[in-house]
């Protein structure tokens, strides 16, 4: 593995890199949206693709640069590299990694953590704030916290304590066992410890307790009933705690989290229930305690105009929460910064139209602005960003398994005495031209459908049925060549696309690895990680190994908009094809299911050195053994049964001993096995174009 090591001085390199990102920003804003891909932005097709493929071109097309920069990158050999430290370091080439682990016996699928990125996305923020606050003469300092919701897995939680301990970079839980980790391992003196979530009295008073061990824990109240619950423990314990308040701003989020904001929101105080809640603290003797004022708006928020309403009104909160007596030193404005997940840097719900540095300079901006007018001190600020930490860390690398890619086979010329329907498709097959292929689509269908219900009477054989729908997907595959030269496509032409993608099927689970894609058709950026300076030909959709149709990914990033398939190459046999889902270090592994037991995947972390790079962890992926305990089945019983079996079988002579013995050992060997497949070959399935092309152009 070849690792470039330019020697430089960090910071200084930080520095210049965010400068960089914000410069093509200020550029890219002028650009076109939709020049980077072979369909223009209204779904269409543009002009001959070459011969001659570029690298470039696969960035281009799979949009890298947008979504990538400054982590991930293209080399000359076409595979996909890893700059861990963006601009600041080396990098490695990510297929050259893949195939290293495999000799590892360390098997796709596969999630690689990069620990370098999570190192470089909290240094980023840490001085996009600093220098908003040198900016703007801002006399309060930043304090973030990692929202472990994002991401609790122990050896990244570690990791970003480590690495935040030269900020005082602090943990939030959203929740008792949230809490519990974050009490045992944040280790940073002068950290916080945000502590929101809903609340029982052990949650409050483990909280509380945890201050006698030196943590700056602040107790957010999130629910009216929790200011007695708080007002009790800090008596009983004869503690003082440090306590925040959630408001529930009116300034609405937008996106599919817009709804964490407003008065229907489901955590938060609204303004009357503050003003009580200040009213029962000053009775209480607990006012000076109240420090902190939260607001959280929702995550990915995609449209800076909508964090700076939130800002103007929180901090006019803060100002009045200061004026009723509260003892204010900290803003916490809670998540929401986003991931360009689409690389347009719009405000498309995969995207955001501000960066990193943007942010923090609102966030300090508008708090200054309302306290100097208050003429109150600025406080504390507080971000509790996970999504933009932690996404970037890790990389979803699955092999595919198959396709049904279609071949262009010419179909078999009709004769005279072959079924009248027969000739007619060949017919429309060799008339299709430019001038119409739209029309010929409708006959080709409607050819189809006379066919299917011919066949239903019984006046069409099998034979004659397949050669009729393969005939017709000859047609489609004849059209879509066509019309994706067209710059005025037809609407009814237009899932044509869609309905002739080839499957891809990949050694992956959506519902384990990718949920949000399932679930609220979250974007991630999926490319294949080599072959980039060969031409992806085929167009496809990419199914996994479950069971259930919807275990599918049919909407790729493009642009500000998405596309129906992806571009990718044809198999070769023998010969492993991987793709990355990138960007997926955020909530994907804790919200990962079980469907169908497939189980977590392996996991490695990486680490760079100046060799090269050191496997830090290796978190092997569930065994079946382990999916099948979850649901309270014990692995020896099973085996005892089939052992039972087996020995019926013998005695009935239904089965042989050696062929008994085989049974056994597989049963045994599997249980300790991956829960995804390991021991299979790509080949292409040899199909012809119209059998396969058909029942799903016309289904
Ligand atoms: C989920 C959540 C966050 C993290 O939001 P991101 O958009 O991932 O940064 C922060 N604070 C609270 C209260 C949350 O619920």
């Amino acid at each position: 593995m070849e690792i470039n090591q330019p020697q430089t001085n960090p910071l200084e390199q930080l520095e210049a890199s965010i400068q960089n990102q914000e410069s093509r920003l200020a550029a890219d804003s002028r650009l076109p949206k939709s020049e980077n891909s072979p369909f223009t932005s209204n779904g269409k097709t543009q002009p001959a693709l070459q011969t001659v493929w570029s690298v470039e071109e696969s960035e281009k097309l799979y949009r890298i640069r947008g979504w990538g920069e400054p982590y991930f990158s293209v080399n000359a050999a076409g595979h996909v590299t890893v700059a861990p430290k963006g601009d600041r370091g080396g990098s490695l080439d990510l297929y050259d990694l893949v195939q290293s682990l495999q000799q590892r016996d360390i098997h796709a699928p596969l999630l690689i953590r990069f620990s370098d990125i999570l190192a470089d996305r909290i240094e980023r923020l840490n001085a996009c704030f600093a220098k908003a606050i040198a900016r703007y003469n801002y006399s309060g300092r930043y304090k973030g916290v990692f929202p472990v919701k994002c991401n609790q897995q122990r050896h990244l939680v570690e990791d970003l304590v480590r690495f935040g301990q030269p900020h005082q970079f602090g943990l939030e839980a959203g929740s008792k066992p949230e809490l519990l980790i974050a009490i045992a391992t944040l280790n940073t003196p002068g950290a916080l410890l945000i502590c929101n979530g809903y609340k029982d009295l052990d949650y409050v008073e483990t909280a509380m307790l945890s201050q006698r061990l030196g943590h700056q824990s602040i107790l957010v109240i999130e629910q009216p009933e929790e200011v007695n619950l708080v007002i009790e423990a800090s008596h009983a314990l004869q503690i003082q705690p440090i306590l925040g308040i959630r408001a529930k701003l009116s300034a609405k989020g937008i996106g599919r989290w817009g709804n964490s904001a407003g008065d229907r929101a489901k955590f938060g105080l609204t303004i009357p229930e503050v003003v009580v809640a200040v009213e029962q603290l000053r009775e209480a003797g607990l006012l000076a305690a109240l420090q902190l004022l939260h607001f959280h708006i929702g995550s990915q928020i995609s449209a800076i105009s909508v964090i700076k309403d939130a800002l103007r009104e929180a901090s006019q909160i803060y100002v009045e929460l200061a004026r009723l007596g509260a003892n204010m030193q900290f803003l916490d404005v809670g998540g929401g910064l986003g991931v360009d997940y689409d690389g347009s840097k719009s405000n498309s719900a995969a995207s955001k139209n501000y960066n990193m540095q943007n942010y923090a300079n609102d966030v300090v901006a508008e708090v200054k602005e309302a306290c100097v007018e208050a003429n109150l001190p600025v406080p504390t600020l507080i971000s509790e960003s996970g999504r933009a930490i932690a996404s970037h860390q890790s990389v979803l690398i699955m092999n595919v398994l198959g396709s049904s890619e279609a071949q262009d086979l010419a179909p078999e010329p009709a004769q005279a005495e072959d079924h009248l329907i027969i000739r007619n498709l060949y017919e429309t097959y060799q008339s299709i031209d430019p001038s119409n292929y739209q029309e010929a689509y409708h006959d080709a269908l409607q050819f189809k459908e006379e066919a299917v219900s011919l066949f239903g009477f019984g006046y069409l054989s099998l034979k004659e049925r397949a050669r009729i729908e393969g005939l017709c997907g000859a047609c489609c595959a004849k059209i879509l060549a066509i019309a994706r030269q067209d710059d005025d496509v037809a609407d009814d032409l237009e899932d044509l696309e869609r309905r002739m993608a080839s499957l891809y099927y990949t050694n992956l689970s959506v519902f384990q690895s990718a949920p949000d894609t399932w679930a609220i058709d979250q974007l991630f950026p999926i490319m294949p990680i080599h072959r980039l300076n060969e031409e992806p030909t085929q167009r496809g959709t990419l199914v996994d190994l479950t069971c259930d149709s919807d275990g599918k990914i049919n909407r790729f990033i493009h642009s500000r908009d998405t596309k129906p398939i992806l571009e990718l190459h044809p198999l070769k046999p023998n010969e492993p094809y991987y793709l990355g889902m990138f960007l997926n270090g955020a909530y994907q592994e804790v919200m990962g299911n079980l469907h169908n037991l497939f189980g977590d995947t392996n996991v490695v972390h990486i680490d760079l050195t100046p060799m090269g790079y050191d496997i830090a962890h290796v978190v092997k992926g569930d065994t079946i053994q382990e999916v099948l305990g979850y649901v309270q089945y014990d692995t020896d019983d099973l085996i005892e049964e089939i052992r039972k079996q087996s020995e019926v079988a013998l005695q009935k002579q239904q089965i042989t001993l050696p062929e008994a013995q085989l049974l056994l050992k597989n049963y045994e060997r599997s249980l300790r096995s991956y829960t995804y497949l390991t021991s299979v070959r790509v080949k292409p399935e040899a199909k012809t174009s119209t059998a396969n092309s058909l029942s799903q152009a016309t289904s």
